[in-house]
């Protein structure tokens, strides 16, 4: 026997667009029984007692709106919440420690907000019954774990004190009008707002209204807002977005001081690198995005993102990605590439009223992805937009006669029509030729998403759009800048091989800005380091190699990285370790060479 669930994507489903095949094609229908039905709502109903998981419905489906799945019957017993017939559910909840970071990590739609909604007291569990809404002692009966049910008998009483850093920072502004300081004034109940605003670099920020901040400010004050507060539970959903690397780096320094107080902290994120860096255990939420999510079994942080990255639970005996992803364990050669140059410029400066740029010239050559990282204000954005020809240099000529493609860093969804039309007309008519599919939609599961209108997506969800429509353009030189952002750890990782893989194959180039530093580092061949005084000045070096680069730039944040002997994958050093010290005292800030390695 096995537990079956029929999701339905209700924005999908359009039943006056198609002919009700879902309906008509249903053996179970057939057979004089309703297994499928139009709703009252007008979307198609499925039985999960009646299905018999034939999959006809899916295939027949012109948009891709259902989803039939069929789970392991144990998990039946462990439904924690359904928000509604065909709708999402989600089994098992996070365990919480005194004193340390619960990482958690999934893709997007899989239900990680609903868990920290559940947690937090926001959300009472139905235990999958919608429509009669238990109440708390049956919520506390069904649960074994001792954490969880102490957990909720709190909450049933009123006594937890909670503290959240929500993931829609930007609706932040329209429930609070004032400044920053009023607010962290109103929220203060620890009287560390002046140290949190110092250490998150807000000084400027906080006397700005709300509205007029920049998306990085504002998750930061966010973070210093959740973290002023007293309570016993801190919940950060997604605290990197819009932040640099320095900025995460300050905003995990705030996350591991709650802990180290002896606070119950949950961080859900997608940024590999800082994930393991500040959580002491990491859960997985695998699932179906919109359909059903299970929070797996706590491992050490580790341990989690091995398995994340390998593909494989092995205590839940479940494979969630066909296939493990993989990283070089050594240091990559410092060669030169023989392939011939795509753009050459020379030394640039570009001069606004506040802020200076200065460029040492460089080339980009074909074949090459070359990863950019530097501060937020830094002149990333600038730079690309001197090369593409949309801002003249102050000094320096840009004479690139390559093509470029570029997907710009803030993406408007004022397109009108679907994802379809979109990519087709990008595409010049390629979009259903078998080798953008292999390479291109398929592992972006772009499919999924041809029949949804470009402005109902979400962030996630446009960005793939927009990386995907900027490849499909035909050109010899790509330019994305933060194709990362609001998109979820699965797609970080397929996106940075479509990248790649696009780029070697047609001999094409490539520079990406991205702040995600595994990201950066799966994807690029070379390097350029932005370094200078964010706001005022710039300096942005030549290429370099993959190792001077990440050196310099790891120098710079005064972190080290070594590689987990299992996967090869980066991993932060604990400040002041053994490793940590020796790697500062060689110079040697990202890689180890294998001669290295074995001492
Ligand atoms: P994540 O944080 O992992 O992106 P969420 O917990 O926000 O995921 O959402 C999980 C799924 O639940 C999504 O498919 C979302 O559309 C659905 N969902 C969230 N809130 C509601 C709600 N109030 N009613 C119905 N469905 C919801
Ligand atoms: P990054 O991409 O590294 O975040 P940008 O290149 O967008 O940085 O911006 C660098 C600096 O230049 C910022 O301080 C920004 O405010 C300023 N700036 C960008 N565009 C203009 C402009 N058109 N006029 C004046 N200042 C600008
Ligand atoms: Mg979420």
């Amino acid at each position: 026997m096995t537990l079956r669930i029929a999701a339905l994507d209700k924005e999908a489903c359009l039943p006056r667009k198609c002919q009700l095949q879902c309906i008509n094609f249903c053996p179970v229908n057939r057979m004089d029984s309703e297994c499928i039905v139009l709703g009252d709502e007008g979307k198609a109903v499925i039985s999960e007692e009646l299905c018999t998981g034939c999959g006809i419905c899916i295939k027949k489906c012109p948009f891709d709106a259902i989803t039939i799945v069929n789970l392991a019957k144990e998990l039946g017993t462990d439904k924690v919440h359904q928000y509604g017939i065909n709708e999402f559910r989600l089994y098992r909840l996070p365990i919480l420690r005194r004193g340390t970071v619960a990482g958690l990590v999934g893709r997007n739609g899989v239900g990680k907000s609903t868990a920290i909604n559940i947690l937090a007291g926001n959300l009472k569990p139905n235990l999958g019954n919608w429509d009669s809404q238990p109440d708390w002692d049956q919520i506390i009966d069904t649960f074994q774990t001792p954490e969880i049910r102490e957990h909720f008998q709190k909450i049933a009483a009123s006594e937890l004190r909670i503290s959240i850093k929500p993931q829609a920072v930007y609706q932040i502004p329209q429930v609070w009008k004032g400044d920053g300081l009023s607010m962290l004034k109103e929220v203060d109940e620890r009287g560390n707002r002046e140290d949190l605003v110092s250490r998150l670099n807000l000084e400027e920020s906080i006397h700005k209204k709300l509205s007029d901040l920049s998306g990085g400010e504002l998750q930061r004050l966010a973070v210093a807002a959740a973290a002023c507060k007293d309570a016993d539970f801190y919940f950060f959903d997604e605290p990197s977005s819009y932040n640099d690397v320095y900025q995460r780096l300050s905003v995990t320094g705030v996350i591991t001081e709650l802990a180290a107080e002896g606070k119950f902290v949950l961080l859900v994120e997608h940024d590999l690198t800082l994930l393991d860096y500040v959580s002491d255990t990491v859960q997985i939420l695998f699932g179906e995005p919109g359909a059903y999510g299970v929070v797996s079994s706590p491992m050490s942080s580790r341990v989690g993102l091995n398995v994340l990255l390998d593909g494989y639970l092995p205590r839940e005996n479940i494979r969630f990605r066909d296939h493990p992803v993989k990283f070089e364990i050594y240091a990559p050669l410092d060669e030169e590439m023989d392939t011939p140059v795509v753009a050459r410029y020379p030394n640039l400066v570009k001069r606004y009223k506040d802020f200076t740029l200065k460029v040492t010239g460089g080339e980009l050559k074909q074949g090459q992805v070359m990863g950019i990282l530097g501060a937020n204000a830094i002149g990333k954005t600038t730079f690309l937009k001197m090369l593409g020809g949309v801002e003249k240099p102050s000094e320096g000529e840009v004479e690139i006669k390559a093509k470029i493609s570029y997907k710009p860093q803030y993406l408007s969804s004022d397109y009108e029509g679907d994802v379809r039309s979109l990519l087709s007309a990008a595409s010049g008519g390629s979009l259903e030729s078998g080798l953008v599919q292999s390479e291109i939609v398929n592992p972006l599961s772009l499919n999924k998403l041809f029949d949804k209108n470009v402005a109902s997506l979400s962030g996630g969800e446009l960005q793939k759009v927009a990386v995907s429509a900027c490849l499909l353009t035909d050109a010899e030189v790509y330019f994305l800048d933060e194709p990362s952002a609001f998109i979820d750890v699965e797609d970080r990782i397929s996106l940075a091989k479509v990248i790649q893989k696009f780029v070697r194959s047609r001999g094409r180039s490539a520079m990406i800005v991205d702040h995600d530093v595994q990201l950066i580092d799966i994807v690029s061949d070379s390097l350029m380091i932005f370094s200078g005084t964010p706001s005022v000045e710039g300096l942005a070096s030549n290429p370099l190699s993959k190792n001077t680069g990440m050196d310099i730039f790891l120098k710079q944040l005064g972190v080290t990285y070594r590689r987990d002997i299992d996967t090869g994958r980066p991993r932060v050093n604990k400040p002041g370790s053994k490793l940590d010290k020796k790697q500062k005292e060689i110079g040697r800030y990202y890689y180890l060479d294998k001669v290295e390695l074995k001492e």
